[in-house]
């Protein structure tokens, strides 16, 4: 995508996306006077989609409205709920939730997937490869992938609370460049426009420094009925633009928000702070201290050099303490060290798969296994590397 300045549009950002996450909230599911669910809204978000697809575009959604809507079908009463009793209430709303989706995309032949993700599923290395691949397979196969967290099994102290901050999390782990979040407000604005007259609207925020994320006074409107207010947008904006995302705030209230963010609807467009691969390239060469080693031999150093992933075939010896989805440093033949990558297997079946050919990884594991040690796209070779 070319470079964001003050005048990008919404039109433009989501013209240039490869993969977008889009985040509807609650209040956009759920009718806030009467809790019923808004299926002309999602079907018109769902055409706004396959539109967009036809460009080559991928999407995930993440979708707020378990908790509503299941409140409402156990007729809970009104006010706030105990653990146990959202807990509930998302166990009845998910599965209504997934259908309503399933029913809005089908007309164009769409199949969506439920992915319900908790904390864990995004802050643990390994985990996060799992939920990653997994995604990855789903969009391969055109699947839309409709993402929420698992508020079931959930608990206060572990749990990711809003779903900003988890599309946020999803746009970083599935190496989105747009994140939209969509809610009950068109964009960031000097104050809150429901309580100051003078307020303005702020089209472009080049960097979310703390003078911004200050501007996040008061809650949205219709807070209510989802949980997060400006401040857990912008907190959750913060993650995704340091991940490498653009991000889209814009309202979704009226029907087919895409299409109007296409024809110039208001929002705020956050600039990335850096290009998601280069963001995640920097997560990997940061690591304070790799947790093994992989050494290589000359052969495969040529090939990662010139671009290539690290197949076991070119690997010699491995140190016996990594965890599939570490940081490992890649030593060559003299013992230094060339540059770090993500491992897909832990020490242990590394060991075993050492210059073994790929064709000959699933038999000597016993199970269907990735082709690469570490992969090109989860792999930072040091500057100057001979
Ligand atoms: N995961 C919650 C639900 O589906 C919503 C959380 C939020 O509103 O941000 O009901």
């Amino acid at each position: 995508m070319a470079t964001l300045t003050s005048s990008s549009t919404s039109a433009q950002v989501l013209a240039g996306a490869r993969r977008v996450v889009i985040k509807a909230g609650s209040s956009l599911l759920n009718d806030v006077s009467t809790g019923q669910l808004r299926r002309h809204w999602l079907a018109s978000l769902a055409s706004d989609i396959v539109e967009l697809q036809k460009n080559g575009t991928e999407f995930l959604i993440v979708s707020s409205g378990a908790v509503a809507l299941g409140r409402r079908a156990l007729n809970l009463a009104a006010g706030a709920l105990a653990l146990e009793q959202s807990q509930a209430a998302a166990a009845v709303g998910q599965p209504i939730l997934a259908n309503a989706w399933q029913q809005a995309f089908s007309p164009w032949g769409r199949v969506t997937a439920q992915a319900l993700l908790t904390l864990e599923d995004t802050e643990q290395r390994r985990r996060w490869l799992n939920s990653r691949a997994t995604l990855e397979a789903l969009l391969a196969q055109k699947a839309v992938p409709v993402i929420n967290e698992n508020d079931t099994v959930a608990t206060d102290e572990i749990r990711y609370g809003d779903n900003d901050r988890l599309a946020a999390r999803v746009a970083q782990m599935s190496g989105a460049d747009v994140l939209v979040l969509l809610s009950d407000i068109d964009g960031l604005w000097s104050a809150d426009p429901n309580r100051h007259e003078g307020a303005h609207h702020i089209p472009f925020i080049a960097k979310l420094d703390d003078e911004t994320m200050a501007k996040a006074e008061g809650p949205n409107p219709q807070a209510a009925m989802g949980s997060g207010g400006m401040v857990t947008k912008l907190l959750a904006a913060r993650l995704a633009t340091n991940a490498g995302c653009t991000v889209i705030l814009a309202s979704g209230i009226g029907e087919h928000p895409l299409q109007a963010l296409k024809a110039g609807a208001r929002a705020t467009i956050f600039a990335p702070a850096a290009s998601p691969s280069d963001a995640r390239k920097n997560w990997i060469a940061g690591a304070i201290q790799p947790a093994g080693a992989v050494h290589i031999d000359g052969g495969a150093a040529q090939a990662l050099k010139k671009g290539a992933s690290l197949l076991p075939a070119g690997m010699s010896k491995c140190s016996d303490d990594f965890m599939r989805g570490d940081v490992v440093a890649i030593v060559d033949v003299d013992g230094n060290e060339i540059g770090r990558g993500l491992a897909s297997y832990g020490a242990q079946d590394a060991k075993q798969i050492c210059g073994l050919r790929s064709a000959q990884i699933s038999d000597k594991l016993g199970y269907s296994a990735r082709a690469a040690m570490v992969h090109r796209d989860d792999m930072v070779l040091n500057q100057g590397t001979p």
